[in-house]
């Protein structure tokens, strides 16, 4: 299932929806037909495994995407289960004649099924609702806790669902109480193995985006609202004047680009480039001219810069680029940097100074990353300006200054 969820920018959501769609039919025929012997004695009904899982699916389903894509298996499934009853009660109006061999269908069998399917149905919708909304809540308290957070949600529905299920099957099927405690048990287990690969899976598969391999809608050229939602949240969180990432960007995405440089090991560096003396081109020239100054360097930022890398205005003369490079390479794409805007805007003699910093052992946050290169930044200024600073002085930290030592010691 989570390979066809995950596939989902391929082959369309609606691959995942009917897998799903299969499993709740497969699970119901399992909890009428089915018992599983547990240890210690316990029964549990054959659908317990299915149903938690489907449950988790649904809850990825609104992680990944959304309130609005959750709401479809779930309307879908339940009135389709109401035209199923209309179906039956017109069947049932004709009689029913027996096959050659004098058999007749079990019409017991598939009213009990009927009425499981209905009910585990309506049970399915309140516990979708109610997982989001409890996912959401707990959300407030553990949100550096994805797996408890998960869990706790898992665990508590499908508690509420057992004491719904079970009284369903009680009366339907004549189930002992044994089966309660059963089903409860294999969910509770469900529940903790389903939250572990869940995590496992947003953490190994759902880092990245997969490219959507573009089909013939391409031909039609049409945007469905989720993609028109993302250009425009992709637009706001541009600024106005330079159409680069703003400040709001950078906190959010870099972030999130230090936590998986930490955990994959890639190199993260970050530059602070801050125009020098830009307050006197406002000065002499004024700030219409200022302003095609600012634009002109945030262009010479954006094609120095790798097709990777991140580049945002943080503040009125201030810019940041992360790049997923070692620290003498940063370096060195600050003193590109450095030159090119000489080159490029000398009609007003503009220069750039820089601070770079890269993620380490000690260096293991954005708050971190930033004050290092903010520090250099400051160093680069009170020194004269029109310079690139990567160190600070007595640096044990520094990548490059590291290399050449361990180098030299053989
Ligand atoms: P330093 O070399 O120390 O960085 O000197 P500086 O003059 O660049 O530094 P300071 O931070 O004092 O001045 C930044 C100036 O940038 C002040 C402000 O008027 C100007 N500024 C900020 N945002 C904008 C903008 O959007 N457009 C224009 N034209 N000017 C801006
Ligand atoms: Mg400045
Ligand atoms: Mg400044």
């Amino acid at each position: 299932m989570v390979t066809l969820f995950r596939f989902r920018d391929r082959i369309g959501l609606g691959v995942f929806v009917c897998a799903l769609g299969a499993m709740h039919f497969l699970e119901t025929y399992l909890a009428s037909v089915f018992y599983v012997a547990l240890p210690f004695g316990m029964v549990s009904p054959g659908s317990a495994v299915l149903f938690s899982g489907k449950l988790v699916m649904l809850l990825l389903l609104y992680m990944k995407e959304d309130a609005a894509k959750v709401r479809q298996p779930i309307y879908g499934l339940l009135l389709g289960n109401a035209l199923m009853i209309g179906l039956v009660l017109i069947l049932r109006l004709h009689d029913i004649s027996a096959l050659s061999g004098g058999k007749l269908p079990d019409i017991g069998f598939i009213d009990q099924m009927g009425w499981l399917m209905v009910w585990g149905t309506t049970l399915l919708f309140v516990d979708a609702i109610l997982i989001i909304l409890l996912y959401e809540k707990l959300g407030r308290y553990l949100r550096k806790t994805q797996f408890t957070r998960i869990l706790i949600s898992v665990a508590c529905v499908l508690t509420f669902d057992q004491a719904g299920f079970f009284t369903a099957l009680h009366f339907v099927a004549g189930a002992p109480i044994a089966v309660f405690f059963g089903g409860w048990f294999a969910k509770m287990g469900a529940a903790f193995a389903y939250s572990a690969m869940l995590v496992a899976y947003l953490r190994w598969f759902e880092t990245r985006q997969v490219v959507a391999a573009r089909g013939l809608s391409d031909v039609f050229d049409t945007l469905t609202y989720r993609e028109r939602y993302e250009a425009l949240v992709e637009h706001v969180g541009r600024d106005g004047l330079t159409g680069l990432l703003h400040r709001g960007r950078f906190d959010s995405d870099g972030e999130k680009s230090v936590a998986v440089s930490l955990r994959a090991a890639q190199p993260l560096s970050l530059l602070i480039v801050d125009v020098d003396h830009f307050k006197s081109i406002n000065d002499r020239f004024g700030h219409a001219e200022g302003d095609r100054v600012l634009r002109s360097i945030a262009q010479v930022l954006t094609q120095a810069a790798g097709a990777q890398d991140q580049v945002f205005r943080i503040g009125g003369e201030e810019f940041a680029i992360l790049c997923s490079q070692p620290h003498p390479v940063a370096r060195l794409l600050g003193e590109n940097i450095r030159n090119a805007v000489k080159a490029s805007a000398n009609r007003f003699d503009i220069s750039v100074s820089a601070g770079v910093a890269t993620v380490n052992e000690a260096v293991g946050s954005l708050a971190d990353l930033f004050a290092l290169a903010d520090e250099r930044l400051y160093k680069a200024k009170s020194t004269g300006r029109d310079r690139v600073i990567g160190e600070t002085r007595d640096d044990a930290e520094d990548f490059g200054a590291r290399t050449l030592t361990r180098g030299i010691g053989g």
